[in-house]
């Protein structure tokens, strides 16, 4: 009987794996959750930090606010894992669990992308946006190519986000005129499940004279000549790269041995691993779900219920892993979304809710309920 639940991870799966085993709150149980940052930051946070509309101690959630009854944060920095022993190492101490659910996110690879840290910037890091961040306020002139390096890669609206949102800062600054946007994705379309999305998205493209070059990866940066050289060995010439890297899952998950081709195996409907009471959601696991802080939470829900399930001898829960809703910003503060269904009906699909002012707040009460219900802010 799982007693002693170690969550490692305080991300979207973890902090909502948490907080529904505080609400609960049987007797005997002991939760420790274990995270290395300072803080929680919402994934589009990253955006506002790229375009100077916060900085990151506004965005940062400090991991200090969160009190749960039962929960245990613990701020360490994990260094080994022992999946069959359900047990971990950090720079710390020793911790071990009858349950162990692994939510570490994915981490970016940019070793995999040659050049990309010397002669390009990122934005999907918390450090890679601040950085970002001053370039794209300096910027006022050329070409500023956005590139994806990798699928899967999370939230795969928030590039497309990216160029729009860098249309209207420099549409803001005057600057438009002089300058250049350009988009390198691997799919065929921006959100492949979404035909629907994919073509507002594509009309805006057009509208506001950003190039897409859909289908196309980025293998390689040449700092020296400002080139980016694509999956079909073509190049692009850039001012300023604006890139997504390759993902994969943390070192310390690939050197456990409980990965396969970058990420953790688990079984979609309960999110087990092969390991006994071994659990993992989220971007570190391959669940057949995109990459989203909507999809981690909901894996987390399930794991919750399973555990709870388990130790009160009550019935498992239902599955609904696979059905989310992602926001998308499309610009002068309008927002759309997109349903994501992977589960109801042979195909994937993607119901796609035009930009208005309530998707807008929706998006906003989708953050703060978060923020109220892990941290009580
Ligand atoms: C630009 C951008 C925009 C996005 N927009 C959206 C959106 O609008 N909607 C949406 O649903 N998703 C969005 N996402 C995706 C979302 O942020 C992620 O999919 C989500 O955070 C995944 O949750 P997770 O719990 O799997 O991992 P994470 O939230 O990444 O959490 C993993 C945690 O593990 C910790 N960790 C990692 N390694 C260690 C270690 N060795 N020791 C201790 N702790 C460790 C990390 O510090 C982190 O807190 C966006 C992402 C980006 C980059």
């Amino acid at each position: 009987m799982a007693r002693r639940v170690l969550i490692l991870g305080a991300g979207f799966g973890g902090l909502e794996i948490a907080t529904l085993l505080s609400e609960a709150a049987p007797a005997d149980l002991e939760v420790t959750l274990i995270d290395k940052g300072e803080g929680f930051v919402f994934g589009f946070s990253k955006l506002d930090v790229l375009f100077g509309k916060a900085s990151v101690e506004q965005v940062r959630i400090p991991y200090a606010d969160l009190a749960k009854p039962g929960v245990r944060m613990v701020r360490e920095t994990i260094t080994a894992i022992d999946p069959e022993a359900r047990r971990v190492s950090t720079d710390g101490g020793e911790f071990e669990g009858d349950a162990m659910v692994i939510a570490l996110g994915a981490d970016y690879d940019f070793e995999a992308t040659p050049g990309l840290a010397a002669g390009g910037e990122e934005f999907y890091s918390v450090a890679g946006a601040e950085r970002a961040a001053a370039a794209v306020a300096a910027f006022e002139r050329g070409h500023v190519l956005i590139g994806v390096c990798g699928a899967p890669f999370k939230c795969p609206p928030a590039p497309s986000e990216c160029a729009l949102l860098l249309d209207d800062e420099l549409h803001a600054r005057g600057v438009r005129e002089q300058c250049r946007i350009s988009f390198v994705i691997p799919f065929g379309r921006p959100v492949p499940p979404s035909p629907e999305t994919s073509a507002a998205l594509e009309a805006e493209f057009e509208r506001r004279g950003i190039e897409l070059i859909p289908g196309r990866r980025v293998t390689a940066l040449d700092p020296e000549r400002s080139v980016a050289v694509l999956d079909d060995a073509s190049e692009l010439g850039f001012d300023l790269f604006l890139g997504v890297p390759k993902h994969r899952a943390p070192d310390v998950v690939l050197a456990s041995g409980i990965a396969e081709d970058g990420y953790v195996p688990v079984d979609p409907a309960t999110l087990r691993t092969e390991l006994p009471g071994v659990y993992a959601v989220g971007d570190v696991a391959t669940a057949g779900v995109p990459k989203a802080g909507v999809f981690a939470e909901g894996a987390g829900r399930i794991v919750a219920q399973e555990l709870l399930a388990e130790l009160l001898d009550g019935e498992s829960p239902g599955r609904h892993l696979g059905q989310g809703t992602c926001y998308i910003e499309f610009g002068d503060g309008r927002v759309a979304s997109v349903e994501i269904d992977f589960l109801s009906g042979p195909e994937r699909t993607g119901i796609f809710n035009a930009p208005s002012e309530a998707v807008a707040a929706e998006k906003s009460e989708f953050g703060s309920s978060r923020r109220a219900r892990w941290f009580g802010a």
